[in-house]
């Protein structure tokens, strides 16, 4: 059992306000595997009073030994890698080895990818008689979710000190233990006291105190769109600097010259990484008409092949949902695409057969002939389930993939990589994949629409963390 009781302020482990805690469980088996403090007003206070303190002598401090800084955050990580991608793989359910790739590797690489960022970066730029200089924006209110916990504290947390803010992150309550292994390691490379906080607690309480403080200057946010709307309005308030990275209805566009085999593969894959609980999940799969049945066969096969079970068993390619309310939304949108006549081509709402009693665990979906309006077409879900939705031609196979109120993320396969960009091009959406192209993590990311503003990843991602500040020379 992990039992956290203190947060991380100011360089100490500081008792929390209050004495409740929230019970953190194990997506594998539902059992309670730990519980965090659930921090208050008064704690977030202490925790940005802290950040706001810290702040002039962090931003003045060499972006060298900033990196220098960041470097061995990345190397802390690294030695306690093994103790994290379980940990990880138990709060959310994503199968061991691949946690371990992806929740875990991901963020060592960005810690020291920052590094080397900001070594590069130049802050000055010289515009006629202007001298351009970038500032950090100040102190930042990192607010996280729980899908992939680890990776979207890194995007935030590595720039943020990269461009010499200080931070208060808040993560996920549903996965909050990578968190502190985080404020651990942070400890151990002996970074400056107040740079970074960490407060654990519900969005509610912890989370709107956070956005609401005087002395937060910019919120980081990434999570349901629902919650971004409610952080914009508050954060509004005092005209805080906002940057939301929210939910998506990613559509994969397969052309009529498309190798069916493989983009039918690719899409299904796409579609249930992490139990489909990934943002940029391509969620419809967008065939032609006279292909159907060869792509919703292919679909049905490839979801057959994903054993489901125990996140950490060696045999499992579809672990759990990360929580029982997320089982319960899982389960509901299924049953709405049974009864507005979506066809049960894979899965279904009952739970799968042969897994351990108490997990979160639902069937790998397919869903065919589902027309664009329909709610398992428009809503995100959230979980394993595909919607494959017929089109006629090329230009209507457009019209639906932009026909969401998200835009974060899309991809076009084609016979021909140049047709395929075209209409890559023609994606109302932040992220494209073009038949296959790999992810690029020095690649901007971010949403159009109601998928959020700002960027991550890469220089885009410290750009978000700095000021531009003009000084007007005589001559
Ligand atoms: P969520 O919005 O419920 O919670 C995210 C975080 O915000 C949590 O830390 C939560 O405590 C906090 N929060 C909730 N309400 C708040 C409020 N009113 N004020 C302040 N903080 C608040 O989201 P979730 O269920 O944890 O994550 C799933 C969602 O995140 C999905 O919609 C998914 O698409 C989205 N997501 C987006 C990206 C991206 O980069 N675009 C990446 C991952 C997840």
């Amino acid at each position: 059992m992990l039992v956290k009781d203190r947060f991380f302020i100011g360089g100490a482990w500081v008792a929390p306000a209050a004495r409740e805690s929230i019970d953190v469980h194990n997506a594998g088996n539902g059992e309670v595997m730990g519980r965090v403090p659930a921090g208050t007003a008064k704690d977030v206070d202490a925790a940005v009073r802290a950040a706001r303190e810290a702040f002039a002598a962090w931003s003045e401090t060499p972006a060298t030994e900033r990196a220098a800084f960041l470097d061995k955050i990345s190397a802390g990580l690294k030695a306690r890698a093994d103790e994290l991608a379980r940990t990880i793989a138990q709060e959310v359910g994503m199968p061991l080895k691949m946690a371990s790739r992806i929740q875990v590797g991901l963020p060592i690489a960005n810690f020291a990818n920052y590094a080397k960022l900001v070594r590069d970066f130049s802050f000055e730029n010289r515009v006629g008689n202007s001298v351009v200089v970038r500032e950090p924006v100040g102190v930042v209110a990192a607010i996280t979710p729980w899908n992939y916990p680890l990776h979207q504290i890194t995007l935030k947390v590595a720039p943020a000190l990269a461009a010499g803010c200080t931070v208060v992150l808040k993560p996920s309550e549903v996965a909050p233990f990578n968190a502190f292994v985080l404020a651990e390691v942070v400890e151990s490379c002996g970074l400056p006291k107040g740079v970074f906080n960490l407060v654990t607690g519900d969005g509610q309480t912890a989370g709107e105190a956070l956005v609401r403080h005087a002395g937060v200057d910019m919120i980081s946010f990434t999570g349901s769109t629902r919650a971004g709307k409610r952080i914009s309005e508050l954060a509004a308030q005092d005209v805080k600097r906002v940057a939301l990275e929210l939910g998506g209805k990613s559509a994969s566009i397969i052309l009529d010259d498309a190798d069916f085999a493989t983009a039918v593969k690719s899409t299904v894959n796409g579609c249930y990484l992490n139990s489909g609980q990934t943002c940029t999940a391509l969620t419809r799969m967008l065939v032609p008409q006279s292909r159907y049945d060869e792509a919703a066969k292919i679909a049905s096969e490839v979801a057959k092949g994903f054993t489901v079970g125990d996140p950490l068993a060696e045999t499992t390619k579809l672990g759990p949902l990360s929580s029982k309310a997320q089982l319960e939304r899982v389960r509901n949108y299924i049953k709405k695409g049974v009864e507005e006549g979506a066809e049960l081509v894979a899965g279904g709402p009952d739970t799968p057969e042969g897994v351990p009693a108490g997990g979160y665990y639902v069937k790998p979906t397919v869903f065919g002939r589902v027309r664009n309006n329909m709610t398992i077409a428009q809503e995100e879900i959230f979980g394993p389930v595909l919607s494959i939705i017929p089109y006629r031609d090329e230009e209507e196979a457009v019209r639906i993939a932009n026909d969401t109120i998200y835009g974060l993320a899309g991809a076009v396969w084609s016979g021909s990589d140049e047709r395929a960009q075209r209409v890559a091009r023609r994606i109302r959406a932040g992220q494209v994949d073009v038949n296959g192209g790999a992810f690029n993590m020095n690649a901007p990311f971010g949403g159009f629409k109601q998928s959020g503003h700002g960027r991550e990843a890469g220089v885009y991602g410290l750009e978000e963390f700095l000021e531009y500040k003009s000084l007007q020379l005589k001559g």
